[in-house]
């Protein structure tokens, strides 16, 4: 295993559509073993594989760790419904966009079917930090980060304060 740099906007790779992952190859399992070491070392709780330079529908996870023994997923293909009405606001850290916490209104849960890297379907509900977390990874594939989900005046107020 090895770590990867990791992207930090406006890298546009970062707004790029991502492609499906049609085969899990060894070279998309070296990748996710790379992006979940890359996303303990960092340290966070999620990365998708656009964050890397890896311009396919991946993501890892682990919520769990920061606070209990680690439970790391790697989410291929990933498809994110709302489930029930609420929504909820959080603030949210990327990797990507170091030193910017944006507060983002999304779902408050949701439904998500996914691969797995034995190329098993998955669906899970997940709700709390853990509803955040896959929106906003899922989010990565399609090109779309935090500052892309608020408003534009608090996006310039957020975007000034980071510049160095
Ligand atoms: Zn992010």
């Amino acid at each position: 295993m090895s770590l990867r740099a990791v992207l930090r906007c406006p890298d546009p790779r970062l707004a790029q559509v991502c492609a499906p992952v049609e085969q899990i190859t060894d070279d998309v399992r070296q990748l996710a073993a790379d992006m979940l070491e890359t996303m303990y070392a960092a340290p966070g709780r999620g990365l998708a594989g656009p964050q890397v330079g890896a311009m396919l529908r991946i993501f890892v996870m682990d919520t769990e760790w920061k606070s209990g023994p680690a439970a790391p997923r790697v989410i291929l293909n990933p498809v994110v419904v709302p489930h029930g009405p609420e929504t909820a606001i959080r603030a949210e850290g990327c990797l990507s966009l170091p030193g910017i916490e944006a507060e983002v209104t999304r779902p408050a849960t949701v439904h998500m079917r996914w691969t797995d890297l034995d190329g098993a379907a998955q669906e899970a509900i997940f709700t709390g930090f853990a509803a955040a977390c896959v929106q906003h990874e899922a989010d990565h594939l399609d090109g779309i980060v935090t500052l892309d989900r608020i408003d534009p005046a608090t996006r310039s107020r957020l975007e000034a304060a980071c510049r160095p």
